[in-house]
């Protein structure tokens, strides 16, 4: 692969670029020495739970420059998914109450009493009245969507459980599986970016440390991927057939840039 010719560098960030609270091996050389080329970055996660300006003050606090990157989260993506396709709609939403006040600022019309969409975002305040009105949206029949699909969230003191996880529940409870899942792998997030961003696949690569989200997220859309193992996947997890790059953390990236 030729890192050479790519102008827009997709990046997970939960196990590739940070784990916790901690900046992952090579991060600050890489955001440093993609800006150096002039190179955009933007870090692309699925988690739901914050805003896109909490990642920002994140990054900047672990010491990464503001200039050097743009984030984008799975939350926004699902904004524009519902403006563009279910414009008007009267969402029933779980979410925390920061990503709430994003959904309502973004012109999305939330609804507890006459819902014809139901949202699940990575709602970490969820509990058990929430989780039985959502259930019973979705028995009923209403729209289902949810941001991303992800069964596990890592974290420092190990995996806790993120949206995927509830969706099982879900599905167990209604029968049903949501109608769009609007992160990765959908390539549409990916796509949304590109154009964004004016590039072609062919100028775009995706680094991320999961196989059924970040590999599979770029494999669809046409764009070349790394994997890295300092996140959710081990070596023995990798399949032989593999199409992306496999390399131990980020910090090998800064010589090929
Ligand atoms: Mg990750």
């Amino acid at each position: 692969m030729n890192l050479n010719e790519k102008k827009l560098f997709v990046m997970d960030m939960d196990g590739t670029f940070y784990l916790g609270h901690r900046l992952l091996l090579g991060a600050l050389e890489v955001s440093r020495m993609l800006h150096a080329r002039g190179k955009h970055l933007v870090f692309l996660t699925n988690n739901s739970s914050e805003t896109p300006q909490y990642y920002t003050d994140k990054l900047v606090r672990l010491g990464v420059k503001r200039k050097h990157f743009e984030v984008y989260t799975s939350g926004e993506a699902t904004i524009s998914f519902l403006k563009s396709n279910y414009p008007g709609s009267r969402v029933f939403l779980l979410a925390v109450p920061s990503v709430r006040v994003m959904f309502e600022d973004a012109g999305v019309c939330l609804s507890e009493d006459d819902p014809n969409v139901a949202v699940i975002t990575y709602d970490k305040t969820i509990d058990f009245d929430k989780l039985t009105r959502f259930c019973g949206l979705v028995r009923d029949g209403v729209t289902y969507i949810a941001s991303h699909p992800d069964i596990n969230c890592p974290t420092e003191d190990g995996p806790i459980p993120d949206v995927g996880s509830f969706m099982e529940l879900i599905k167990a409870s209604t029968g049903r599986r949501a109608d769009h899942i609007v992160g990765k792998p959908n390539p549409e997030i990916l796509k949304m970016l590109m154009k964004d961003y004016g590039v072609r696949e062919e100028e775009t690569v995706m680094i991320g440390d999961r196989i059924y989200t970040d590999m599979e997220c770029a494999r669809k859309a046409g764009v070349e991927s790394i994997l890295v193992l300092s996140g959710e996947t081990t070596s023995a997890m990798v399949p032989e057939d593999h199409d992306y790059l496999v390399i131990d953390d980020i910090s090998s990236l800064v010589s090929k840039i």
